[in-house]
């Protein structure tokens, strides 16, 4: 049988992804899934190996005779730095090429103080977090934001808390001090892309994640990835208008957007307008825990109207689980079992016939998770390992690190 012409233009970069997946871990079995010829093999890998993409683990089982050498993806060639921005409260680690965590710092930091703030307490929180993890090369940064993001160009549009950060470019400020790729992404795409990995991965390839909070927003995860449409703005839930909402004017000009009539600051609208004081969630948990009529009639209006929108959503996108998540989501199960009833009876048989409606699995860690996630994405990427291998020779210009970033950072 011919071998496939594609299988035999396999590059680097896709030798690369088979390892780090751990499809073909040896020499042998990689040219057996690519059809690549062995000194074609050797070629890649040894690439690879140099650019100290990957290692080679000598030591494999006894078995008598020598045994294969089997590759693996080397996670400590580099770290990545991630943050998470919550209105009030931020989230900062620094993580290696897999993702996990090897420094993390929360800030209380108020977003609203602006980007000329906020951004410098970023980098050195960041800065005094590397200087724990000597020899550690930033790779990249991953950003999530409280905000619209024009994802291609990393800068914010509307956002949904913090005025002050509306038409900000983020990357070129971060770029500055850390001259690497930078990927900024809204807060609630970030949270999904997060809750999908740690939670779903391998298992659901088609999500919806709902952020119910101060602001509702939402995450939609399709065939896998985040699903951002044209330029960023897809997954916001928040302004789809609902029925029978009363005539509330929305931040966003318009009438009754779910966002205006459900969310955690719509609930506490509502209970002060009937005469309850609260001022935060925790005095509306109080006032359920206390069997308050009132109360729980506010919580279910606000659950069938979240029903009515996810359920539309269902039929547009047939996720295989919707995830509600955020504080609201979170305090009050009844507005969960609420949102699952109206979508249930209001979604078509076959969008509903396996969809599953739960709580988040990760609850916060989900945005410091997502954010790694999305910057590993892209510069592990085959075609970012493919535009490194192309540079020159790391030898010549530093270190495999650096030759790595510049090329990633121009191939986007
Ligand atoms: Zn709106």
């Amino acid at each position: 049988m011919p071998r496939r012409s594609a299988a035999a233009l396999a590059t680097s970069g896709e030798v690369f992804r088979l390892i780090r997946t751990g499809e073909a871990v040896t020499r042998a079995e990689i040219g057996r899934v690519t059809g690549l010829s062995r000194p074609a093999v050797a070629l890649r890998v040894t690439e690879l190996l140099d650019r100290g993409l990957i290692v080679e683990d000598t030591e494999g089982p006894s078995t008598g005779g020598r045994p294969p050498a089997r590759l693996a993806f080397n996670a400590a060639g580099g770290v990545v730095l991630v943050a998470s921005l919550g209105a009030s409260r931020t989230q900062i680690a620094v993580c290696d090429l897999a993702g996990r965590v090897h420094a993390r710092e929360d800030l209380v930091i108020d977003v609203e103080e602006g980007p000329g703030v906020v951004l410098p307490l970023l980098l050195d929180t960041w800065e005094r977090l590397l200087a724990a993890l000597p020899g550690a090369g930033v790779r990249g940064v991953g950003m999530g934001v409280p905000a619209t993001v024009e994802f291609a160009a990393g800068r914010t549009e509307s956002a949904r808390v913090m005025a002050s950060w509306t038409g900000v470019v983020i990357p070129p400020i971060i770029a500055q001090r850390f001259p690497v790729p930078v990927f900024v992404d809204n807060d609630v795409n970030v949270i999904a892309i997060g809750e999908h990995h740690a939670a779903y991965a391998g298992e659901v390839d088609d999500l919806l994640f709902v952020k119910i909070a101060t602001r509702i927003g939402s995450g939609v995860i399709s065939g896998g990835r985040i699903l951002r449409g044209a330029l960023g703005a897809a997954g916001e839930i928040g302004h789809i208008p609902v029925r029978d909402g009363g005539g509330v004017l929305c931040r966003c000009g318009n009438v009754d957007c779910l966002d205006s009539v459900a969310s955690g600051t719509a609930i506490l609208r509502d209970l002060r307008a009937r005469g309850r004081e609260v001022s935060a969630l925790p005095d509306v948990v109080a006032l359920v825990r206390a069997g308050d009529a009132e109360t729980m009639a506010v919580i279910r209006d606000a659950a069938r109207k979240l029903g009515e929108v996810v359920a539309s959503a269902v039929n547009l996108l047939n996720p295989a689980v919707v995830v509600l998540g955020g504080d609201v989501a979170e305090a009050f199960q009844p507005l969960v079992s609420g949102v699952r009833e109206v979508v249930y009876r209001r979604s078509t048989a076959l969008a509903t016939r396996n969809l599953r409606i739960e709580r988040s699995r990760l609850g916060p860690g989900a945005g410091i998770t997502g954010c790694a996630v999305m910057v590993l994405e892209h510069i592990l990427s085959a075609e970012a390992v493919d535009a490194a291998m192309a540079a020159p020779f790391p030898g010549e210009q530093g270190s495999g690190a650096a030759v790595l970033d510049q090329a990633v950072q121009g191939a986007f």
